[in-house]
């Protein structure tokens, strides 16, 4: 498997880990887009959040809730972000949660910056998704 995140929990290159659990690792994003771009990955390689057991998830998640203060600590206030397949921005296909430090001065903005558009959906595509999506 030729994943620069397997590479990183193998110790095959390098990283600056930050913390590690019995199934995740964090370390610094080497390309930050803040001081403080941390990155909480799965030691095991699955793309989507989805793919992990929820042994896994929960491992997870359980370590971003530790390091997110030490993040948060850093400006105040931290974007979590996972893109979740290949259409919605993951450029690397191992799991992996940002955290990145915002400020009121940096150009990222509110989530619905992202897109150019916001979409109007009429009552009935409301409903179906609703049927499609709910327990
Ligand atoms: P994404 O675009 O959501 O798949 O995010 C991948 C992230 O991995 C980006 O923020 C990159 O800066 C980061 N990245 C790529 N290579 C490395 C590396 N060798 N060490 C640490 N972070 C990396
Ligand atoms: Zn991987």
């Amino acid at each position: 498997m030729d994943c620069i995140f397997c590479k990183i929990v193998s110790g095959e290159i390098p990283a600056k880990i930050l913390s590690k659990t019995s199934q995740s690792i964090s370390f610094l994003d080497a390309f930050p887009l803040a001081k403080g771009h941390v990155l909480v990955i799965p030691k095991n390689h699955h793309q989507k959040i989805q793919d992990m057991s929820s042994d896994e998830n929960a491992d997870l998640f359980s370590l971003v809730h530790k390091i997110i203060s030490r993040v948060d600590s850093l400006t105040g206030s931290t974007l979590l972000a996972v893109h979740n397949g290949k259409d919605a921005g993951q450029e690397v296909p191992h799991v992996h949660v940002h955290l990145v430090p915002r400020s009121s001065s940096d150009s990222a903005g509110a989530i619905h910056n992202m897109f150019d558009s916001e979409l109007k959906l009429t009552e009935s595509e409301i409903d179906e998704l609703h049927h499609k999506l709910k327990d």
